[in-house]
Parts: structure tokens; C-alpha cells; sequence
């Protein structure tokens, strides 16, 4: 039976950063993916300053456009720039930064099988053992980053994961849009959520969001009629829609040899869906804590605590955000504008950036 360090089930951002961490430490790392190919993942690929400060390695060669300003709407109406000092995000295009951290994490020694499907697993003291298109692999760990549908969670703890949001995103090829927008977030387009629009150069990627609480819906329909209303133009390609996991919080992360990093985690942020931060920062967080090599469940739990105390945070703000609509719009103008922003542009967090005004210090999430 083949037998390895780590097996890291799926090779996204969570599953990459983790694989980079343990490979370039020595260790042997198996990544199965089902995709040979990057851009399955439906994702806008903004990367927020706080993520782009985690990565390994520079993201320059797949950065399409760099923010440090982005337009806001209610209801399509009362436009608003939104500006900060510095840069607070980086538009990448998705295949493309899941295709630089393979690369990376093939580098510093890991490998990547395509597998079909993985059937079976078992735990034993020293290790775990997968079946894997009909094959058994043996590794001291299992990471489970295998996204929002994540089957290592079933196979490992039983039971799905709980998702909490809904995105749906098409590309708009740059000819095609009536103009080449700014990064923008329409609040309001959707029930309990946002459209946005985020150019990528040669195209615009075209979204609605909405956290599933709200009860309203997205589908291709209402997407092709943003597109319509805003750039002129539905002649999407690419539409893809996805759930997100968001409650990181509450669900169970680890336990023995088993590690669930990313959305498999639930560790996207639920007011906007910012999803790559956590997936990168548990990655690596589970990484560190497989090298530390004692209570590596425990520990890794323990680790991230800040992040979900974010979570725990941010769930309340948004259900109050989305259901009080043109008040909490009205309070982002004209008083949370600057600071959020600037928050943003240094690397912190939503929460942190709300408290910005308090002049409090604070530590990576
Ligand atoms: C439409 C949309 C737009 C978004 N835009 C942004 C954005 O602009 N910025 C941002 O920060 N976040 C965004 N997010 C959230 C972000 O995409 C996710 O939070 C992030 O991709 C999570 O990374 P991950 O590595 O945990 O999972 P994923 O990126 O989902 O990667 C999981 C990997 O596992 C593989 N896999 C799945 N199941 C199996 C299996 N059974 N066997 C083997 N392999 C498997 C998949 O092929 C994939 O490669 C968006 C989400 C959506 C749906």
C-alpha cells in the first residue's frame, strides 16, 4: 500500500497552502484533486490585502488589476467611491491563482494525483487509510480541503457540511460590456445580498451573493438581468454557481488524524463571502500544526480560534446589515467608509476594521 506523510484532499487555495507548508518542510504530500485543470471553481478571485499577505510566494503574475478604490450602490442607486490610502485588494482570475499555487506546492515537493472517487476511509492509531478509485493510500493525516461539498467530512466525522451562502458568476468578455466598470458591490440587487462586478482586464466577472438565511434566491435568470442592467450585455460565459461555507464556527474541525481546513471548514466570511483568506490561513495553520507533530487536532482547533470568533462576530452583523438595508448603507456612507477601507488596506479584518476607530492593536486573525 502506497503510504505518505499527509494526504491533502483537494487542491484549491486551502488544500495548496497547506500542501506548500508540510512539502517545503520535508514531508511527503499527496494532493488528489478530481481536476486536472484549474477554473471548475467558480470564485471572482478578489483577494483582499490581509490574504495577499499570507502567500508564500509573490502573486504578481496573476494580478489583473489592483484596488484601492471600488463603488458601492443601493439598489443600483446612490453610487458611492469608496477609497482607500493604499490598495486593499488584488483581482486575480481564479484558474489562474489556483494554477500558481499548484505550481508552487509541486515545487516544494508535493504531488498531485487526479482521483474519480474516494469511497472509503479508516482511522488506526499511527495513521489513516483512504480507498481511493478502488486503491488504498495510507498517510500519518488527512487534510480534508475539498471545499463546501467536502466528502472528507463525510467519509471522516459523518454527515455534510452546513452551508450558509449562495454565489452565482459569469464572465462578461470586455467587448461585450457597454463599459469597463470599476470594482463595485450593489447592495440590494438580490434579497439578503449584492450583485458585483470585478474587471479583470480582458473581461469583468459578474456575481450575485446572497447568505441563505435571507431567504432570497439567485439563479441565472436574475444574474443575466444584472449583467443586462449594469454592462449592457448577458452574453455570459462560464456561469457557474456555488454554495459557501460560512460556519466555521460551530462545526467540528478536527479530530485524531483529520483535519478539515477552507470551505470544507466553513471558513468563508458571511457578509461579503470572502472565502481565500480563511482557506489560505487554515491551510497553513493545519500545516504548522502537523509539524509541531503533538495534539495536532488540538492545537490546530485552538489555533484557530481568533478566526472564529471573527466568524461568530460577523454572522450577527451581516443578518442585521441585509434585513435593515438602506439604514446600514446609509452608516457605511457616511460614517464606516474611511476606516473600513483603510482597515482593509492593512491588512485587517472586517471586525478589526470596525474598531479601528478605537485605536485598539491587533494580531493576525
Ligand atoms: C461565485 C463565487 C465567487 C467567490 N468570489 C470570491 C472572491 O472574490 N474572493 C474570495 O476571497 N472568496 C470568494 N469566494 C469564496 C472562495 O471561492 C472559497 O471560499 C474558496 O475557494 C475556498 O477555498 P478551498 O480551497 O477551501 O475550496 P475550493 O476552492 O472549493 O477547492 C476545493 C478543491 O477540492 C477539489 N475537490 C472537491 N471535492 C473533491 C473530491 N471528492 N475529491 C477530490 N477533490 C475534490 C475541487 O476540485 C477543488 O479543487 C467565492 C465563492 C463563489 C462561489
Amino acid at each position: 500500500m502506497k503510504q505518505v506523510d499527509v494526504i491533502v484532499v483537494g487542491a484549491g487555495q486551502a488544500g495548496c497552502a497547506a500542501a506548500y507548508d508540510l512539502a517545503s518542510a520535508g514531508l511527503s504530500v499527496l494532493m488528489l484533486d478530481r481536476h486536472a485543470s484549474t477554473g471548475h471553481k467558480p470564485c471572482a478571485g478578489g483577494v483582499t490585502e490581509k490574504a495577499r499577505r499570507l502567500y508564500r510566494f509573490p502573486l504578481d503574475s496573476v494580478v489583473r488589476e489592483t484596488v484601492s478604490q471600488m463603488q458601492m450602490s443601493l439598489y443600483q442607486k446612490l453610487q458611492t467611491p469608496f477609497t482607500a490610502d493604499t490598495p486593499f485588494c488584488l483581482m486575480t482570475h481564479r484558474p489562474e491563482l489556483d494554477q500558481l499555487c499548484r505550481q508552487h506546492a509541486q515545487q516544494a515537493g508535493a504531488s498531485l494525483t487526479i482521483v474519480r472517487h474516494i469511497s472509503g476511509f479508516q482511522s488506526h492509531p499511527d495513521g489513516i487509510v483512504l480507498t481511493v478509485d478502488g486503491e488504498q493510500i495510507g498517510a500519518r493525516y488527512l487534510i480534508g480541503a475539498d471545499g463546501a461539498h467536502g466528502a472528507v467530512r463525510r467519509l471522516a466525522f459523518g454527515g455534510g457540511a452546513r452551508h450558509g451562502a449562495m454565489a452565482i458568476e459569469g464572465l462578461l468578455s470586455r467587448e461585450q460590456c457597454s463599459r469597463y466598470p470599476q470594482t463595485t458591490f450593489d447592495f440590494g440587487v438580490v434579497r439578503g445580498g449584492y450583485g458585483w462586478m470585478f474587471p479583470k482586464g480582458d473581461h469583468v466577472n459578474v456575481g450575485l451573493y446572497i447568505r441563505t438565511q435571507s431567504g432570497g434566491k439567485v439563479d441565472r435568470h436574475a444574474l443575466a438581468d444584472y449583467a443586462r442592467q449594469r454592462l449592457g450585455s448577458d452574453a455570459l460565459t462560464n456561469v457557474q454557481g456555488f454554495p459557501l461555507g460560512t460556519w466555521g464556527h460551530q462545526q467540528r474541525l478536527a479530530a485524531g488524524r483529520v483535519l478539515l481546513v477552507g470551505d470544507a471548514a466553513g471558513f468563508t466570511e458571511p457578509l461579503l463571502g470572502e472565502g481565500i483568506y480563511g482557506a489560505v490561513l487554515s491551510g497553513q495553520r493545519a500545516a504548522a500544526a502537523i509539524l509541531a507533530g503533538h495534539h495536532v487536532a488540538a492545537n490546530y482547533i485552538t489555533d484557530m480560534d481568533r478566526w472564529r470568533s471573527e466568524l461568530r462576530r460577523v454572522h450577527p452583523i451581516a443578518a442585521v446589515f441585509y434585513s435593515t438595508l438602506p439604514l446600514s448603507f446609509g452608516v457605511l456612507k457616511h460614517g464606516a467608509r474611511r476606516p473600513l477601507m483603510n482597515g482593509y488596506a492593512k491588512g485587517l479584518t472586517l471586525v478589526q476594521s470596525k474598531r479601528l476607530f478605537f485605536g485598539a492593536h491587533f494580531t493576525q486573525a
